[in-house]
């Protein structure tokens, strides 16, 4: 059987195409090894539109459910390989092979861990990989921003408006961030450490403090609530290389707005997808976003420019 569409990736992109393909009556399998994807390790989300706040593993329960809905159960089976055929694509699984004419290529991303001692223990109890997401809780609080590039610059901005005060921390001598940024580290709140690593993270139950590589200010240790890494992400982007789809020199897959990769019939979504000239933004409101607008491409791609569904307009 040669299904319309498979959606390789079960975060919320995959989901989120998985509910427009299904209301576009797209005939799809949706793959993904740990359903709700990074969204299971959010602590409270507090930016996602109609939550006030709402636990990450909650929401996803969510998503989950909106899918089964329209009938569609989530394959947790490992795609292994991508290729080519006269019919579209193959997908093999470690189960079986699976062919359609199209593919949403949604296998999301994950955030550089320290691997320092503390780390993986205390995530969601004061050490977090995304400043946007978790910043209002440290309201008042102390917090350190390790890394140099422009998560962690604009991160850091970002939390100023939140905490009592703000170390970045970053083992080079200067920052690699936009200038305009870096120009804004300048303010009260925040502290500069260059040249300097942090070599653990102390606490039993919450972050308590950060143990440094070097003296600051005559103190190896600093007292802090809160550790923000933010050293990059990697980008699940094996497979899409395998099928020749063209990858940005960080790894992302390219589409164009309409989620559209450099092969036919090929599309990708959420924190793998990098919109040409677009803002690197990677949050569930993007991801579900992008799903959403992987799924019409597909339908555009699939009909033509046949008769839009009613709730939307008419594609160009
Ligand atoms: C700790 C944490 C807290 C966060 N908090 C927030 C927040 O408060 N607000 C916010 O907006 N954003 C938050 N984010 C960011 C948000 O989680 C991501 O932007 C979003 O989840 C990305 O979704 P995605 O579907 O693109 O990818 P992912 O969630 O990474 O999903 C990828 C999916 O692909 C599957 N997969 C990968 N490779 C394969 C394969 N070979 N075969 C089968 N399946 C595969 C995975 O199992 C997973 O199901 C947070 C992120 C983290 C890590």
């Amino acid at each position: 059987m040669v299904y319309d569409l498979i959606i390789i990736g079960s975060g919320v992109a995959g989901m989120s195409a998985s509910v427009y393909a299904s209301q576009y009556k797209l005939n799809h399998l949706l793959f993904g090894e740990t359903p709700g994807g990074q969204g299971i390790l959010a602590g409270k989300v507090e930016n996602y539109p109609g939550y006030v706040s709402i636990p990450g593993p909650e929401l996803m329960q969510k998503f989950i459910e909106q899918v089964k809905n329209y009938g569609i159960e989530i394959k947790q089976e490992r795609v292994g390989g991508l290729a080519k055929i006269k019919a579209g694509f193959e997908v093999k699984t470690n189960k079986e092979k699976y062919q359609a004419k199209t593919l949403i290529l949604a296998m999301g991303a994950s955030h550089r861990h320290l691997n320092i001692p503390g780390e993986e223990k205390l995530i969601g109890k004061g050490v977090s990989y995304c400043s946007i997401c978790d910043a209002p809780f440290f309201k008042d609080k102390m917090v350190a921003v390790i890394g140099g590039g422009d998560s962690a610059v604009t991160g850091a901005v970002h939390l100023a408006s939140f905490a009592k005060k703000v170390f970045i921390i970053h083992r080079r001598n200067e920052y690699r961030a936009e200038p305009t940024w870096v120009e804004r580290l300048g303010q009260k709140k925040i502290e500069k450490i260059l040249t300097n690593e942090v070599k653990e993270i102390k606490g039993i139950e919450k972050v308590e403090g950060i143990v440094l590589k070097n003296p600051y200010q005559g103190s190896q240790e600093l007292k802090v609530d809160g550790v923000f890494i933010e050293i990059g992400q990697v980008p699940s982007s094996t497979l899409a290389k395998q099928l020749g789809v063209e990858l940005d020199e960080r790894n992302y897959v390219k589409v164009n707005p309409g989620m559209a990769t450099n092969i036919s019939g090929v599309f990708a979504a959420g924190d793998l997808a990098a919109v040409q000239e677009g803002i690197l933004f990677r949050q569930f409101v993007t991801a579900a976003s992008d799903g959403a607008r992987a799924a019409a491409g597909v339908y555009q791609y699939l009909q033509g420019k046949s008769p839009t569904p009613s709730w939307g307009s008419r594609f160009q």
